[in-house]
């Protein structure tokens, strides 16, 4: 079975180094003629821990190959997985043009049968929508199936995600569709790895239905900490003491800056747009987004507290991803709050292990330097916000920090730091929902 994996950003690169890890002959289209270069070498265009070594092991034995030309990639692939970016729209809808432009494009290049697999997010229905589009391109009729096939995995961990998923969902109407993908992912089957299949618009929903709860974990605890401050509480203690109860668990409840990235946002939007579209609303959702915008506003104000006029003043900032052990910087919390602090004349002084060189491509700024290690962004500063949670930031040497800063206020925007053990060393720290004797 030759696979062809159509979009080779975080989603279709791991997909398609992941399928070839499992045995596989898959082929990936790759637009961008630098990143062709890059990839047919084995260079990961995307940070991502184990990626390198898939690519160079799965090239060099023959199973991986990078192609620019997409009409020849549909015409070898028995099983083609749509895996293109599906990003937020102007008014909040999935964007879907790219999906559509490759669905025209199988339409017109399929000359054997196949399954046409949809990886990218997208509103329910679109799986069927593709379909059509696929049967009216074809100038004679050759015999396809479309399946969904929604991906979970998570940026930092999307190798090991892929090769060893919590569940795997397929939704299928055909029984082609159903057994080539129970033949795609029998390897993981075989590992213990849970297949759900069910039908397409269920597959379709579970993905944005899965990132809208996890979202709304988190601006759950983000309103719960903003109570908890208030009433002299402490946010880490109450989710902790919530989350011991099996029922809740306690993952996805840390308050902080909230959540950003490149799905989230634009999944939780979609989904009140395509609610909104059928007259079912999602008012839960809408409150999620709220609370989410909300947190990051919260870390202005917190330094008008201490600074009532930002401009002038210096800011230091650890962290410009919208979480660790990723480069990706879409809507990363700290890019919004770096240009809050722009707008009010702050100048910011910005250090990230990895997203640095990303960071640089939509946020450039005379008052904004960024710096290569995370003293140099501390040095001279009035106010340290820490922004993302990389471990490296985890530990610092509080009486270096507190001798290079100008003034020391910490602003942990991740709630990681102890108060009292930062307090101790002299600093003024803030955090999210943190009762002030923690
Ligand atoms: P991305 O922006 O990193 O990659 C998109 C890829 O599609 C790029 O390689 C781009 O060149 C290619 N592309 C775009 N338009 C194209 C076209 N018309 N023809 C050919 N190639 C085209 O996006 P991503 O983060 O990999 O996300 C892809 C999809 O997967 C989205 O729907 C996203 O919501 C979903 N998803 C993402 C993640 C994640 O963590 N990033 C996780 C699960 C699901």
């Amino acid at each position: 079975m030759t696979i062809t994996i159509i979009g080779t950003g975080y989603v279709g690169l791991v997909t398609g180094a992941g399928l070839a890890e499992m045995g596989n002959t898959v082929v990936c289209h790759v637009r961008n003629r630098e990143h062709l270069a890059k990839l047919t070498r084995g260079v990961p265009t995307i940070y991502e821990p184990g990626l390198a070594e898939l690519l160079k092991r799965n090239l060099r034995e023959e199973r991986l190959r990078f192609t620019p030309n997409l009409t020849s990639a549909i015409r070898q692939g028995d099983v083609l997985f749509i895996a293109v970016g599906t990003p937020m729209g102007r008014s909040g809808e999935a964007d879907l043009s790219s999906v559509f432009d490759v669905a025209r494009k199988i339409g017109r290049s399929l000359r054997r049968p196949a399954v046409v697999v949809m990886k990218s997010t997208v509103p329910v229905g679109t799986t069927e929508r593709v379909r059509r589009i696929i049967q009216r391109g074809q100038s004679k009729s050759i015999p396809f199936s479309v399946a969904s096939n929604p991906e979970f995995l998570r940026e930092g961990s999307a190798v090991k995600d892929f090769l060893a998923p919590e569940r795997i969902v397929v939704g299928v109407d055909s029984a082609e569709a159903k057994s080539s993908l129970e033949t795609v992912y029998d390897p993981l089957v075989r590992l213990e790895r849970p297949l759900f299949i069910t039908d397409i618009r269920s597959a379709e929903l579970i993905k944005y239905a899965s990132n809208a709860f996890l979202a709304a974990k988190i601006s759950f605890a983000n309103e719960l900490a903003n109570f908890a401050e208030k009433v002299g509480a402490d946010i880490l203690e109450v989710t902790k003491g919530m989350g011991l109860d099996s029922r809740i668990g306690p993952r996805f409840l840390h308050a902080g800056i909230g959540y950003g990235g490149s799905c989230f946002p634009k999944d939780v939007r979609a989904l009140i747009v395509q609610g909104r579209r059928t007259r079912s609303p999602f008012s839960i959702m809408a409150a999620v987004e709220a609370v989410n915008l909300r947190q990051r506003a919260l870390v202005l104000q917190k330094l008008l507290s201490v600074y009532p006029r930002l401009s002038g003043t210096r800011v230091g900032v650890w962290g410009l991803s919208y979480k660790p052990k990723t480069d990706d910087v879409r809507d990363a919390p700290a890019l919004d709050i770096i240009r809050a602090l722009l707008d009010r004349g702050a100048q910011v002084i910005a250090f990230d292990p990895i997203a640095v060189p990303n960071a640089k491509t939509v946020l450039q700024h005379q008052a904004l330097r960024y710096v290569s290690t995370p003293y140099a962004a501390a040095r001279g500063v009035d106010a340290l916000l820490l922004l993302t949670e990389w471990d490296e930031f985890r530990n610092p040497d509080f009486p270096r920090l507190k001798s290079i800063m100008r003034r020391p206020v910490l602003l942990d925007g991740r709630n990681i730091y102890r108060p009292a053990h930062v307090r101790s060393h002299g600093f003024t720290y803030f955090g999210i929902g943190r009762a002030s004797s923690a």
